[in-house]
């Protein structure tokens, strides 16, 4: 745990945030400016020891140098533990007023009370887009010095999915390697689908020139025993493609971490892509729980998913918050202004 609750905790009322990323850090530095009312503090529950950084995880797993930054402590994020702690634990399962860890954590146990609590678990993607599972920065710095090694050893390396990952790490392969061969593939017919048809373009003009294969509407077939790195093989796309390759690495797609609040209401989840249903103001959409907001990847909105929106989703759940303790008096924002239906990036 970043720094030790009060000596007596039974007069705070907590405001816990599940999951330290983009949407918890910028809503606590919101609310340095716009601080809580008094006997309320923020308990961060993050499994991480330190924010990940993730924006340069592509670079990172192809060259060295800086995997150390891209691991940021949370020591600063609260001045004083009256202010609010992060507690190093994962959440596993929700009720109204607590959330149950998967460990004791000193000062807590193995739950915590709220008054008010924010699900902002993100979503999980294959690395190196993300580490999930890398809790410590040696544990992090680790798995991208393991791509590292893998893509310097590597001649023929296929990328299985082009979104954002995928592209971001077939164009640092090809600018830092020039001579080895880069294949990607895609099932959809363009990239980036949410957004305009100028960063498709933008996108394969780039790869093109940096001399990536790219090939668009078609699907790899992956073998059972999947690819051994170094060992040549020939892999084939459902419509009959054929590609070498020595190092395959998929890049398909996000997993909303949707499961922990399901604990609570399932009915929330939408079953067709796994996100949190939510109202305007960012409160869960079941009016069984006004107390309960989330925000950032693992919402279902229709913004696209990045940090920015996530930064957007924590401005909202700090303003609907300002007058706190009277849930009559809550918000209800124009989100068509403020992020939830932007269609400026589209
Ligand atoms: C490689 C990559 C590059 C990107 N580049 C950009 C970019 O250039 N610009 C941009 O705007 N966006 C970018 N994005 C998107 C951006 O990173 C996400 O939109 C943003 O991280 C979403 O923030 P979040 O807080 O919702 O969730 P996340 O950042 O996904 O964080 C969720 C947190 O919740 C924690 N968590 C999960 N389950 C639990 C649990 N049960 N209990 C407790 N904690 C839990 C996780 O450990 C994690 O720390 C990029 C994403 C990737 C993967």
């Amino acid at each position: 745990m970043t720094g030790s609750p009060s000596a007596d905790p039974a007069p705070v009322k907590n405001v816990v945030f599940i999951g330290g990323s983009f949407v918890a850090i910028s809503a606590v530095m919101k609310m340095r400016t716009a601080p809580l009312p008094p006997g309320y503090r923020i308990v961060v529950v993050e499994p991480h020891n330190h924010a990940h950084y993730m924006f340069g995880f592509p670079r990172a797993a192809v060259i060295s140098g800086f995997e150390r930054e891209l691991f940021v402590p949370y020591d600063n994020l609260f001045a004083t533990p009256e202010t609010g702690v992060v507690v190093h634990a994962k959440a596993i399962s929700i009720t109204r007023t607590e959330v149950k860890l998967d460990r004791a954590v000193e000062g807590f146990g193995d739950s915590i009370t709220f008054d008010y609590m924010v699900y902002c678990t993100g979503a999980r993607h294959p690395s190196p887009g993300n580490l999930n599972d890398s809790h410590t920065k040696a544990e992090g710095i680790a798995v991208l010095k393991s791509y590292q090694m893998r893509i310097a050893n590597a001649k023929k390396i296929v990328i299985a999915g082009a979104g954002a990952v995928g592209l971001e790490l077939a164009a640092e392969i090809k600018e830092h390697y020039p001579e080895k061969t880069v294949t990607i593939v895609h099932s959809r017919d363009r990239y980036m689908m949410g957004y305009k048809m100028g960063i498709h373009s933008k996108s394969y003009g780039i790869l093109k020139e940096l001399g990536v294969h790219q090939i668009l509407g078609d699907r790899l077939i992956i073998p059972d025993s999947g690819v051994e790195d170094g060992v040549l093989c020939t892999l084939r796309t459902k419509l009959g493609k054929e590609i070498e390759c020595d190092l395959l690495i998929p890049c398909t797609g996000m997993t909303p971490n949707s499961d922990v609040l399901a604990t609570l209401s399932p009915a929330v989840i939408n079953p067709a892509n796994n996100l949190v249903r939510i109202k305007q103001t960012l409160q869960i959409d079941d009016d069984a729980y006004p107390n309960i907001f989330a925000g950032g990847d693992v919402v279902d909105s229709a913004d696209i998913k990045t940090g920015l929106s996530a930064f957007w989703h924590a401005d909202t759940i700090v303003q609907v918050n300002k007058p706190f303790m009277k849930p009559s008096m809550w918000l209800v924002f124009d989100l068509t202004r403020i992020g939830l239906s932007r269609t400026s990036s589209r």
